[in-house]
């Protein structure tokens, strides 16, 4: 358990194996895909907690929360993204439903991901809306497809909601809430470059091309602070119980 949130250490092949069984089985599967603003916000709101302790799948989408793991010795976590599971997910013919993010969005995601995975089946596509107003509407209409996992694409916390609302009315067992990926799909944000991510600074990327996202950096400092001081007090923690021992 990482501060706020359990994360799951499975890499992305596994996840994908798991979530195909669950929708083979006909399985309840919700995927969280993890990073420091969930578990920040999770340690303040109960109702996310609940939703994401429910959760089938939490995978660890922040660097940071793998950096986190590492500093408190919870092990490797394999960082899997959004973007990681949507693309395995396509390369695999599972049929999706792509749902959320602005109006034309989903069309031009799914068009991406035709192109860029022959094998992709996409069972349809709606910018829908994130409140329960629209839910029946997009129960309607998802139930409407051959879809056997739903991409909600509703950003933080509310993609959750929409999945802990929904899923139990849905035909598809299995949804992973997936953020902005449809607007990198899109192309309407650009990914930070490879080097960037590998060094763990995509944050730092999104904040120089959208700096409207300072108020969610912040969380990820103060998340980042917390793990320190939890690292620090569990080094005291472990000198005091040695030399106790000695
Ligand atoms: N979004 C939406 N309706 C909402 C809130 C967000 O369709 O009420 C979409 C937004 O257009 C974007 C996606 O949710 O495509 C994720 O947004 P954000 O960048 O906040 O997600 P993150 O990847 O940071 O979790």
């Amino acid at each position: 358990m990482l501060p706020g949130v359990a994360v799951d250490a499975a890499t992305c092949d596994e996840y994908v194996l798991r979530i195909r069984a669950a929708i083979a089985a006909r399985a309840r599967c919700h995927v969280v895909t993890a990073n420091p603003e969930y578990a920040m916000r999770c340690r303040r709101d109960a109702t996310l907690r609940e939703i994401v302790a429910r959760a089938e799948i939490v995978t660890a989408d922040g660097a940071g929360l793998v950096a986190a793991a590492r500093l408190l010795d919870r092990g490797n976590l394999s960082r899997v993204t959004g973007n990681d599971l949507v693309a395995a997910l396509a390369a695999a013919g599972v049929p999706l439903f792509l749902l959320g993010a602005a109006p034309g969005i989903a069309e031009n995601a799914a068009a991406a991901l035709t192109a860029r995975y022959p094998q992709a089946v996409i069972a349809g596509t709606w910018a829908g809306d994130a409140s329960a107003a629209g839910d029946c509407e997009a129960r309607r209409r998802i139930n409407a497809t051959a879809a056997q996992a739903i991409l909600v694409a509703y950003g933080m916390p509310k993609q959750d909601h929409w999945i802990a609302r929904n899923l139990p009315h849905l035909d598809a067992t299995a949804a992973i809430g997936v953020g902005g990926v449809f607007d990198y799909l899109a192309g309407q944000v650009p990914r930070a470059p490879q080097w960037m991510r590998a060094r763990g600074l995509e944050w730092f990327y999104r904040l120089v091309r959208q700096p409207s996202r300072w108020r969610r950096i912040v969380t990820v400092w103060q998340f980042a602070a917390l793990v320190c001081a939890t690292a620090i007090g569990q080094r005291i923690h472990h000198r005091r119980d040695t030399a106790h021992n000695v």
